[in-house]
């Protein structure tokens, strides 16, 4: 179930943000959002690559809150910049709402991850 809402939110919330606010150009807006998924590419520096529970927030490098702050000044860009910000920042909340999932079904699986405190803080702030 979880799998099937992270992806889910991987592709059809871009596209639905892509349709409803860039409707001209949503082809375009849709594939620079699929293609900001590139970011997960940081995923190759960590060791173990992948590892069941991790939360990617605040551990890989370009999913840290510095990288987020920067995705959100390219927002204030122009297009295409400013899509690319969107898709990226679009990422973070899926990857986000991933790591809530994970605590609320195991807090300790998040122990020793650099972003529990704002999980925690969110997971408190819904349930
Ligand atoms: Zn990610």
């Amino acid at each position: 179930m979880q799998f099937v809402v992270h992806y889910g939110l991987h592709f059809l919330f871009p596209l639905a943000i892509a349709i409803v606010f860039f409707r001209k150009e949503w082809k375009r807006a849709y594939l620079i959002f699929l293609a900001t998924m590139l970011v997960d590419l940081d995923h190759f520096f960590a060791d173990p690559i992948f590892q069941p529970n991790r939360c990617s927030i605040q551990f890989h490098p370009l999913h840290t809150y510095w990288a987020m702050a920067f995705y959100f000044v390219l927002v204030f860009l122009k297009t295409p910049y400013r899509w690319i910000g969107i898709g990226l920042l679009l990422h973070m909340l899926t990857d986000t709402i991933d790591c809530v999932w994970t605590y609320s079904q195991c807090a300790s699986c998040l122990h020793d991850s650099p972003a529990e405190s704002l999980v925690r803080f969110i997971h408190g702030f819904i349930f």
